[in-house]
């Protein structure tokens, strides 16, 4: 068994980690786009290239739909990849969503090429609920293991996300157990893997326990206090951990008080009638304000600003998404679903109006321009790098009446960076090519993250019962990488802890 690395290693863009299981037969967990900085020094066309060799691979299992998890999965049908796709139900369904949105962004905007691309994926792609084995198509191989299986449990990142159990068992004889074959000289059952474990009379320990080998992918990993998904669970047992390291070396703070810093500083920024623009990822992140936007709407009961504030979610895409958060609402945690039995529509309440066309978004923007009433919209993309929240910025950064709330991380190059850093100096920023000076209110609150922070990725481990030989850390910069290395090796003294390499 072994694991390689195509992605993830350098920094957490590109996901995608090939499990060897035996010399005929490897299967990928995730086939993610490298993003932002990490696509620097390859053209376009490299960084979507599928570079290795797919013929023994067999199956691809999918921790969550985020792009950077599921962006090169068109490209690998493109090289050739025909096998099963797992993924949870929920991310099953999610799935040709965003393969949809990155056709059209990224390859084509012909309609019948995009159709006949979610078709061939539709056919491949086998939801699998959580909690439930399945087996993984193990070719016939003289070494190595035989058979593997794998679980899907909660994840707690982003809706229907996933980190992955693969047990891997019936290692062949040939391979580890030589010693027995050359003293018992059992020739036959060498090659009779079934036969290991009902022949009590050899000697070599390969009993099913000690047989099988448990690796387990962590994918995203969410945080603990977050609303409307449960937090991950460790697993019993995890024999080889391949975990991400996004805030290894951070604490999220502020994340208890933030749906009180969420009302504060919009009550404050609406005092003079003007918008407040949230740029928020569609997926998770837009869900999850909605969820305290509610929750502070109905907790403002005496508050007539609470009350008649309007809500936009200007996001075809976010739109889509809150509805399968909506579809999948099984899958939310107990305090939402405490929500939902009163009677209250945390996704989808009265004040919520959901833009579709880009001829209402523009609409909108004019209305907007023109009227005073408390308005907050949520846009994407949430670093303001495209989509929508782009227009608003445009028509509405000038204004001093106007506010905008960042409540995720901005990267350093992005448009949400420069707002964030030079708006509360009274500075500007370039957008398509136009200087403006930023007016608007700039505001961040602090504690939004779908990652677990340091904390939790400790937990995760100490949660396992039977500890891992093997740790593998990726899906970090560097910095992160090592500081959570030094904090498992403090933790597991007797545990391999290394850092993952391409
Ligand atoms: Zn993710
Ligand atoms: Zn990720």
């Amino acid at each position: 068994m072994q694991i390689i690395h195509h992605g993830a290693v350098n920094g957490v863009t590109g996901s995608c980690h090939q499990l060897d299981i035996n010399p005929q037969s490897s299967i990928l967990i995730d086939c993610g786009l490298f993003q932002g900085a990490e696509t620097a020094g390859r053209n376009a066309v490299d960084q979507l290239k599928i570079e290795f060799d797919l013929s023994h691979i067999t199956a691809l299992i999918v921790t969550h739909c985020h792009i950077d998890h599921v962006g090169r999965v068109p490209y690998l049908l493109a090289a050739g990849f025909n096998g099963p796709i797992y993924a949870t139900t929920a991310t099953a369904a999610l799935l040709p969503l965003v393969i949809k949105d990155a056709l059209k962004v990224g390859v084509t905007r012909n309609q019948r090429l995009i159709s006949l691309y979610l078709k061939r994926l539709q056919q491949i792609i086998k939801p699998i609920d959580y909690q439930k084995w399945f087996n993984l198509e193990v070719n016939n191989s003289d070494c190595g293991y035989q058979h593997a299986k794998a679980r899907f449990n909660v994840a707690g990142h982003i809706l229907g996300s996933a980190y992955v159990e693969i047990e891997l068992s019936d290692a062949s004889l040939t391979h580890n157990c030589t010693h027995n074959y050359t003293r018992n000289n059992t020739h036959k059952s060498t090659h009779q893997n079934t036969g290991i474990h009902s022949d009590n009379s050899h000697d070599c320990d390969a009993d099913k326990k000690k047989d099988s080998h448990m690796v387990v992918f962590s994918g995203d990993l969410g945080a603990t206090n977050t609303p409307l998904l449960p937090s991950p669970k460790s697993p019993l047992r995890a024999d080889t951990l391949v975990i991400e390291s996004t805030y290894g070396d951070k604490n999220h703070h502020n994340r208890e008080h933030r749906a009180e810093s969420l009302r504060q500083v919009i009550e404050r920024a609406v005092n003079d009638n003007g918008v407040v623009l949230i740029p928020a990822f569609s997926i998770g992140r837009t869900q999850e304000l909605l969820y305290e936007l509610e929750q502070i709407i109905f907790s403002q009961q005496q508050n007539p600003m609470w009350q008649s504030i309007d809500i936009i979610v200007d996001s075809p895409m976010a739109a889509n998404f809150t509805e399968q958060y909506i579809d999948y609402k099984h899958l939310w945690d107990t305090e939402a679903k405490a929500v939902l039995a009163e009677q209250r529509h945390p996704l989808d309440f009265s004040q919520l109006y959901t833009i579709d066309s880009h001829q209402d978004h523009l609409a909108v923007i004019n209305y907007l321009a023109s009227r005073q009433k408390p308005t907050v919209v949520i846009a994407a993309s949430g670093m303001c790098t495209g989509g929508r929240i782009v227009n608003y910025l445009q028509r509405f950064l000038s204004e001093p009446t106007a506010d905008v709330l960042f409540v995720g991380y901005q990267a350093t190059g992005t448009i949400g960076r420069d707002i964030q850093e030079y708006g509360p100096r009274g500075g500007y920023v370039y957008i398509e090519g136009d200087k403006i000076d930023i007016k608007a209110g700039i505001h961040t609150i602090s504690g939004y993250s779908a990652h677990a922070d340091q904390q939790d990725l400790i937990d995760f481990v100490e949660g396992i019962k039977h500890k891992p030989k093997h740790i593998r850390i990726v899906h970090g910069d560097t910095e992160a990488k090592q500081t959570l290395a030094d904090k498992y090796r403090q933790l597991l003294p007797n545990t391999e802890i290394e850092i993952g390499t391409s």
